[in-house]
């Protein structure tokens, strides 16, 4: 009987999270590798990565863990967080997120694990959902037009900052910002000012603004101390001088206050966090950005628009220029590329759920509990200095400051400390009556009677000037004042996400983009209330779990990258690269090297490299590639020379962009050593390294990690991400700082708004690296590199595949050349668009190389859904044989009326193909159809006929 006995270890493994997340068993593949030619995976990886840098150490990490034992951990970990009621403001507010929204959309897959809408057709619902959110934007500011996101109000004030410059004709250097702006926005608006030789003058706006000659005003609405002022002046004089007002707005406020687009601001930016979005300890949160109508072409980040599909119906569309960066470089305006999606969602969901009616209502009732609670400490004999406001109060505590201080934190509250005298506080949509009676006893302290909330309510005056007040209408389309049932809310959510293609569904094979599982159990503590109802600004003590948590991440990816430290704050990559080309630009200053300002970066780079290198005030110098894709070794050395006595760095993708791991990497990072210059390795495909070969250790200064690609936090549909940076001990000192953490100021500038960034979805990253340990980490990139090999195996004999390494072998990600059958008339748009009929997400078109679609099918997808794939491609393949035969035209071809909507294939059919080759072209579709809800859609027209908000509800009849 013992011999039969299973031994424990065995029965242990039931919990094995790697096999969850990997997709092929282990008996697929040893069938893959030896298709490939191989009889084990460590004989494969050893013809993939190159010698010189594969690593034979196993990453210094612990074992893998089962889900329950990490939620567990974490669960503890988080118990150490002491959430306390937040009266601190600062851009950072409490808030309810309605249930419905929290679970079907915040906690909802079919949300969370889309992509960014690029294939607008497979889109539909978030494109819709962030209209809704632009619409919000549109009318809370009095604005024109308002983009789908940006990374957090300091960014988006930053960018703000950039764009007065491009659009005023003044000719002044200098940007005014008034000293009543956060803090915070103020320090991340100097750091971008810096490189780009802009000067930032902070002072008084009714007062300094007349002597400083400027191009831009950034004004806060209502101001960091609660004061809420009128800026008609303001914006004449600036108007006067040519300068641009931006004016950052708080959008509660803006349903009762007079919107900047009313008084005359240019710009309007901000938070939607306290529509519905946990604080997080700092993010993530959508920020907005909105402007007048004739400067829309100059707007950074993404905007959705309307336009009109192949039979002539609505449908919508990421508008203008989509990828910016890729397509003007090293002149893009913005380098944001992720951005805040499925927050942005969120908070206009918030809106269209409470509709105009109740966010007035949840204002006002805000705006009461503000004035009663000043109301009562004028009978406590203390003296409000905030004589206009509207959610925040400034109070004269004098000598009694800290005693309140302490009181407050005995009784679980954060109060705002101004200085040794003044405390603030702000209300917010969760304060109650209870609270502000909470509050006087702490003001009146021990043994004092408090005042009668009762009487105080009815005796205080509303504080918002009449001339300030919001006489507008706003939210009245249709989408707002519709949706106010729980049930109603429900089913639009759902109807939205049924319209979309995201992970829940399908493999969605980007390239550089690694889409892949996002586990429900790395997922779970994201809306846990220990992480997230932290404001970012609470005392360390009371951030203990946090701390903690993030220590070990950055510990767990110091060791995944070989580098000596790491920066969580940045919250994308491309934030990242300028956390990282900033930490390069201050080394060289530290070393009185100041002037090395040229950045080489090979053609094939990602569109965020030259931007950001742009904006870190660098000058780009390209790079060549060679036949193979690889970078031209005698190029880089030529140019490496050429600008040796100003060579700041190189910005490398490795494996490269082309998906190779280039052999000649180390002796490219020396020769930049050589000419003094430093090393950027962009890891965005790091996916391909992990436990196989780390960028700290074959010649990486700095590099980027995109949180959301390698390490499992979801796409979010275009956002939320983390980009941290990890720097060899050299660059430490000058990773990015936060004046919160900093009192004496000798840190490094932040590059964003929070000091963690966006705080609250690292326990993603962090539970994923603790449930995979030392030995699933390196599986996962094995896996990933063997899935691509497996994809490009099967493909060759119809596609050709670029660039595969000296013995045919890709990375972790292949090309597919389409441009041979260019001759057909058959375009990567067809191909694309054809996939979706067979219900999937096209791979990444055009980049690096036009022509071609890039394929990154990652670890997570099994044997089974890579061969449905291939079988796809194979099929459209056959499908473009028709043409080349003559049988078809590419214009009456299946491929050029893709994809194929439901409504298609009823009625008359003068198609060249059957119905059923229309929509069921595998016969595995009829099990699992997904139908397009539009017909492809005209870019040019939307382009053309340019509408970034919701349509009048009579263009749907
Ligand atoms: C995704 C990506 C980036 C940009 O990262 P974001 O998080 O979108 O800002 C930069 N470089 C490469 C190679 C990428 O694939």
């Amino acid at each position: 009987m013992a011999e039969n006995r299973v031994p424990f270890e065995q029965l242990e493994q039931h919990a094995d999270f790697i096999e969850r997340h990997i997709g092929p068993s282990d008996a697929d593949q040893q069938t893959m590798l030896a298709e490939l030619g191989f009889d084990s995976m460590d004989a494969f990886i050893g013809k993939v990565v190159p010698e010189a840098i594969l690593s034979h150490e196993p990453l210094a990490l612990g074992d893998a863990r089962s889900e329950a034992e990490v939620l567990d951990e974490l669960s503890r970990i988080a118990s150490q967080n002491k959430v306390f009621k937040s009266f601190i403001g600062m851009g950072y507010y409490n808030t309810h997120t309605p249930t419905v929204i929290l679970r079907n959309l915040l906690e909802n897959p079919a949300w969370y694990t889309a992509y960014t809408p690029y294939q607008p057709e497979i889109s539909q619902g978030r494109l819709e959902a962030l209209l809704n959110f632009q619409t919000m934007i549109c009318d809370l500011t009095g604005l024109e037009i308002a983009n789908a996101s940006l990374l957090d109000e300091a960014t988006a004030a930053a960018e703000a900052m950039t764009f007065c410059q491009r659009v005023s004709k003044s000719k002044s250097k200098t940007f005014f910002v008034s000293r009543e702006c956060l803090p915070q926005t103020i320090d991340v608006v100097r750091t971008r000012a810096e490189p780009i030789g802009v000067e930032v003058v902070v002072g008084d706006h009714r007062t300094d603004l007349d002597q400083c000659d400027c191009f831009g005003v950034l004004l806060q609405y209502p101001a960091v101390d609660g004061d809420v002022h009128d800026y008609a002046d303001t914006v004449a004089k600036a108007h006067a001088k040519q300068a641009l007002v931006v004016v950052a707005a708080d959008l509660l406020a803006l349903t009762l206050l007079k919107p900047p687009g009313e008084f005359g601001a240019d710009v309007a930016v901000g938070s939607a966090q306290r529509f519905g979005v946990p604080m997080g300890y700092g993010g993530p949160h959508a920020a907005y950005f909105a402007t007048r109508d004739a400067n829309k072409r100059l707007m950074p980040g993404r905007v959705v628009g309307v336009s009109i599909d192949s039979h002539g119906n609505k449908a919508y569309r990421l508008a203008l220029q989509t990828r910016e960066q890729h397509i003007r470089r090293e002149k893009a305006t913005s380098n944001v590329c992720t951005a805040q999606v499925l927050l942005a969602n969120i908070a206009g969901m918030y809106a269209a759920y409470h509709g105009p009616k109740a966010l007035k209502t949840i204002a006002q009732r805000v705006h009461r509990l503000t004035c009663a609670f000043a109301h009562g400490l004028g009978k406590l004999d203390f003296q409000v200095s905030t004589a206009a406001y509207f959610d925040t109060v400034t109070v004269r505590t004098g000598e009694r400051t800290q005693a309140i201080h302490a009181a407050a934190r005995t009784r679980s509250i954060n109060l705002r400390e101004i200085d040794d005298a003044t405390l603030g506080l702000s209300f917010d949509e969760t304060t109650t009556r209870f609270d502000v009676e909470t509050l006087w006893e702490i003001f009146a302290g021990e043994g004092r009677a408090i005042p009668s909330f009762a009487a105080c309510e009815t005796a205080a005056d509303d504080r918002i000037p009449a001339a300030l007040s919001r006489t507008s209408e706003y939210l009245t389309h249709p989408v707002f004042n519709t949706h106010h049932s729980e049930t109603q809310m429900l089913r639009y959510l759902r109807s939205l996400s049924d319209k979309d293609l995201a992970l829940d569904r399908t493999m969605i094979p980007l390239g550089s983009c690694t889409m892949k599982l996002n586990a429900t159990t790395e997922m779970i503590p994201v809306t846990w209330k220990e992480f997230g109802g932290m404001h970012p600004f609470a005392p360390l003590e009371q951030a203990q779990g946090y701390q903690a948590m993030i220590r070990e991440l950055e510990d767990m990816l110091v060791a995944c990258t070989g580098y000596d430290a790491v920066s969580l704050q940045p919250n994308a990559g491309s934030q990242g690269e300028y956390a990282g080309l900033l930490a390069i630009r201050a080394y060289h200053k530290s070393r009185g090297e100041a002037h090395r300002n040229i950045c080489l970066i090979p053609s094939s780079a990602h569109g965020t490299n030259p931007a950001t290198a742009h904006m870190a005030g660098m000058q780009v110098v390209v790079v060549q590639c060679d036949e193979r894709g690889n970078v031209d070794v005698a190029d880089l050395k030529a140019k490496a020379e050429k600008h040796a006595a100003d060579l700041a760095a190189i910005m490398i993708t490795y494996p490269s962009t082309h998906g190779v791991f280039e052999a000649e990497v180390r002796e490219i990072c020396d020769i930049v050593h050589k000419h003094g210059g430093q090393v950027y390795i962009d890891g965005a495909n790091m996916n391909a390294m992990v436990g196989l070969c780390a960028p700290g250790k074959f010649g990486g200064d700095v590099s980027h990690l995109n949180l959301h690609k390698t390490f499992c936090i979801p796409h979010g549909g275009g956002g939320p991400g983390v980009g941290p940076i990890g720097v060899k001990s050299h660059l430490a000192p000058f990773l990015p700082g936060h004046h919160m953490l900093d009192k004496a100021g000798d840190a490094a500038a932040p590059v964003c708004a929070a000091p963690w960034g966006s705080a609250s979805i690292l326990p993603i990253s962090w539970t994923y690296i603790k449930l995979m340990g030392r030995q699933g980490l390196k599986q996962a990139s094995q896996v990933a590199i063997l899935n691509a090999n497996y994809i490009a195996k099967h493909l060759a004999p119809h596609y050709p595949i670029l660039y595969a390494g000296e013995n045919g072998i890709v990375a972790h990600e292949c090309i597919v050349d389409l441009r041979p059958l260019k001759d057909t008339g058959i375009t990567v748009d067809d191909v694309a668009k054809r996939l979706m009929d067979f219900g999937f997400h096209a791979p990444t078109m055009s980049f690096p190389v036009p022509g071609t679609l890039m394929i990154e099918p990652t670890e997570s997808e099994s044997k089974e859904e890579l061969d449905r794939f291939c079988d796809a491609m194979i099929a459209i393949r056959e499908e473009i044989r028709a043409i080349e035969n003559g049988a078809v035209t590419a214009d009456d071809s299946v491929l050029r009326h893709a994809p194929h909507t439901a409504m298609d294939l009823v009625g008359e059919w003068g198609r060249s193909y059957t119905r059923e080759q229309a929509a069921f072209p595998v016969a595995s579709l009829r099990n699992n159809k997904y139908w397009p809800p539009v017909g492809r859609i005209d870019n040019v027209y939307g382009d053309r006929n340019l509408v970034c908000a919701c349509p009048p509800m009579s263009d749907y009849e």
